[in-house]
């Protein structure tokens, strides 16, 4: 597989005053293969958005690396970086809120191509303007209108023919269809394999649910609190899902045909997502695990391949660890 994003030892704290900072990304490594859609999900708070803009580059990091095609990232000068510009895009979460409100279709469309100088004269702008838009699904006689006139679906599909403007090879999107009403969410989805597709695009599809990644990625990465928990192909992840966290997550997607029996374990978190300012100690999961033993508090688990290609970072999976159940659930 050839490697399109490479992210390594990846941290990303905010600095909130002396000696306190907020690890919204702490210490993540994952590759993006080319052609794949990846996935990263994770619960509000959990660092994917922020991965997300740290890889854009829109974000500097406080340690670690990103490399795209061999370069890092975050190494680069300003040349490198605009020429990078090019080759990787983002598309958010709320298309709305992305959009110049001010500027008409043709606009919002045709000024990344404006600030790369796509293009020779205005003819040409049009007719790669019309043709973005006729890749999305929408027609030329939405050029001149403004976002306000869009669904919310629609307007998703200008973020995307925006992102496309420059022809990348990566899109890293943020939530993409979290804001739309479900019945628009498959039709997004299915353009943005449509047009992966057509043009061999990578996709980083960051989500806070897992069934909405389920079935567009290939692979996917479970993020907690800064941390990447659990990293497998799409099927052995609900297949074989290892991490306490994933199987959490699982179970409380609902099995769409009511004529199944659900027979899975139903596994509930209790209690809030810590503060990243003030992480728990040894594994950041165990103030919500189940399976919480006595070493989950003093030592952090591994990042370890357990399958092929299929890591987690659990100590249920590591024999050096003693299985003692923590006191602490003993208790309740
Ligand atoms: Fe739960 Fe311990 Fe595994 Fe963390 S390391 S997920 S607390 S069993
Ligand atoms: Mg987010």
């Amino acid at each position: 597989n050839e490697v399109a994003l490479q992210v390594k030892n990846l941290k990303k704290y905010f600095r909130l005053g002396k000696n306190q900072n907020l690890k919204a990304v702490d210490d993540v490594s994952f590759e993006v293969y080319k052609g794949e859609t990846f996935g990263l999900v994770g619960e509000s708070g959990c660092g994917k958005s922020t991965t997300g803009r740290t890889i854009m580059g829109l974000y500097e990091a406080t340690e670690g690396e990103v490399f795209y095609k061999g370069e890092d990232v975050h190494k680069m000068n300003n040349k490198e970086k605009f020429a990078l510009n090019r080759q990787m895009q983002m598309i958010f979460q709320d298309p709305y809120a992305s959009l110049n409100p001010r500027s008409t279709v043709k606009e919002i469309i045709s000024e990344p191509m404006e600030i790369h100088k796509m293009f020779s004269n205005e003819k040409e702008k049009l007719d790669r303007v019309y043709e973005l838009l006729e890749e999305v699904g929408l027609n030329r006689d939405h050029a001149n209108r403004y976002p306000h006139e869009f669904s919310g679906g629609q307007r998703q599909r200008i973020g995307i023919a925006r992102a496309l403007a420059l022809d990348p090879d990566i899109i890293i999107a943020d939530e993409p269809i979290s804001a739309l009403d479900v019945s628009v969410q498959a039709q997004v989805v299915n353009l943005m394999e449509k047009l992966q597709q057509e043009k061999e695009l990578t996709y980083l599809f960051i989500a806070h649910d897992l069934s909405m990644v389920q079935h567009i990625s290939d692979r996917i990465g479970v993020m907690y609190l800064g941390h990447m928990v659990e990293l497998t192909e799409s099927e052995e992840l609900y297949n074989n899902p290892l991490h306490p966290y994933t199987r959490a997550l699982l179970s409380a997607i609902p099995i769409p045909d009511p004529d199944v029996e659900d027979e899975r374990e139903q596994i509930v978190i209790d209690g809030e997502i810590p503060s990243p300012i003030n992480p728990p100690s040894g594994c950041v999961f165990r103030t919500r695990c189940p399976m919480a033993m006595e070493a989950c508090a003093e030592i952090e688990p591994k990042w370890q391949e357990i399958g092929k290609g299929h890591y987690v970072a659990c100590h249920l999976y590591n024999d050096e660890i003693d299985d003692t159940p923590s006191s602490a659930h003993h208790s309740d």
